[in-house]
């Protein structure tokens, strides 16, 4: 048995224990009644917490299958595209759509700060081959958010098809897919989802099915057209044998979510989050994103000269059982990426800064952490 520790990362997340209590059931045959009754109430929280009236699919996959399914689906070889490049995961998309042989305009900003709408105007006017515009709505490598709303008053003035990868937002930064009206959003399982990974779910609205039809990228299991024969059954069905362990934990941890509701689960999120980023100031630290674009669900922490991050985060799992990511590519090392999203609350939070404090004390740090933990209590007390 391993020991428990908190999990504070940018995913996968802590899973409550409700939906714990699911994986720990006999398997069910996919084409039951019963599991059709189940598929039936997952697809309608996935419609609640996407915001949506779209089909949601939902394939056995990390995010990136779903970003992958997505190019696979949308666009034909030799298509154009935009990419919105703000940390790791958008890069990540940019080259998921290059190695399908799209032709992939990319606009890189500087990381730790969000896209700058205008700039992506810019891109749209000069090339107007371009058929969609791929954006991180939250960039997990740098703990920034994206502007969705004021990216999409540019978007939707070109006929274009607005993809969003949210896998690290929805479910806990607010994310209108109708209202804001976004062709696509990907999202997975374990994050603010509050369930294992091995899920993506991937809402395609009706402008994107167009494109679906017209796509001549070769695919079988990423068909997302088979996909929504078999949801449109009565009950809803999959095509192959759905991971039906995880879709029952799954709906559990979305039925959580309907009974707090999507508005409280927000303002959790904002409440915690701020909390962390005074707490983490206090302690005389600085956040690597810039303060217009902070991420209510992971925030990166640079590392103070002289300390290394990935020696603080070993002290803050063997000694204090929490554990933190750190940085990714150029960052690695210089930050610390504390997730706070999904099955998190008041306690895991102070858990978590008294963890960093400690283990940045026990590394020689000569900052107030004290004051960092007195300012954390008082925001979540
Ligand atoms: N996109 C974003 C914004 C992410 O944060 C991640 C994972 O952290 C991914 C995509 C990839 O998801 P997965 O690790 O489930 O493949």
């Amino acid at each position: 048995m391993i020991d428990e520790k908190l999990l504070m990362i940018p995913g996968p997340t802590m899973v409550p224990e409700r939906a714990l209590q699911e994986g720990s059931k006999q398997v069910l045959f996919h084409r039951s009644p019963e599991f059709g009754k189940l598929f039936a109430e997952v697809n309608e929280g996935l419609q609640y917490v996407f915001q949506t009236q779209n089909p949601v699919l939902t394939f056995p996959a990390v995010g990136t299958g779903g970003l992958e399914a997505t190019v696979a689906n949308l666009f034909s070889p030799g298509d154009t595209i935009l990419s919105v490049i703000t940390g790791v995961f958008g890069k990540r998309f940019a080259t998921i759509a290059q190695n399908f042989g799209l032709n992939v305009y990319k606009i890189d900003f500087p990381w730790g700060q969000a896209a700058e709408p205008d700039m992506i105007k810019e891109q749209l006017e000069q090339h107007p081959e371009i058929k969609a515009v791929f954006v991180t709505h939250n960039e997990t490598s740098t703990g920034v958010v994206n502007d969705l709303v004021a990216i999409g008053e540019i978007i939707h003035q070109f006929n274009v098809l607005y993809v969003v990868d949210a896998v690290s937002s929805l479910g806990g930064i607010d994310l209108q897919t109708d209202a804001w009206d976004i062709d696509v959003v990907i999202t997975a399982s374990q994050k603010a989802l509050m369930s294992p990974p091995g899920l993506t779910f991937i809402s395609v609205g009706s402008r994107a099915w167009k494109a679906v039809e017209k796509a001549k990228i070769p695919k079988y299991y990423w068909d997302f057209i088979n996909a929504r024969k078999y949801l449109d059954k009565n009950p809803p069905q999959n095509p192959y044998t759905p991971a039906v362990t995880s879709i029952a934990m799954l709906n559990e941890s979305l039925k959580m979510m309907q009974e707090e509701g999507l508005d409280a689960i927000f303002k959790r999120h904002q409440r915690l989050a701020h909390a962390v980023r005074e707490s983490v100031k206090r302690m005389g630290l600085k956040l690597f994103a810039a303060s217009n674009c902070y991420s209510n669900t992971v925030t990166a922490i640079i590392v103070p000269e002289g300390i290394d991050g990935d020696v603080v985060r070993k002290i803050m799992s063997e000694n204090y059982n929490v554990v933190v990511a750190g940085g990714q590519a150029d960052l690695k090392g210089k930050i610390i990426r504390m997730g706070h999203m999904g099955y998190v609350n008041e306690d895991n939070i102070l858990q978590a800064l008294q963890a960093l404090a400690a283990a940045l004390q026990d590394v020689g740090y000569k900052g107030n952490v004290e004051e960092g933990l007195i300012k954390a209590k008082e925001l979540l007390g």
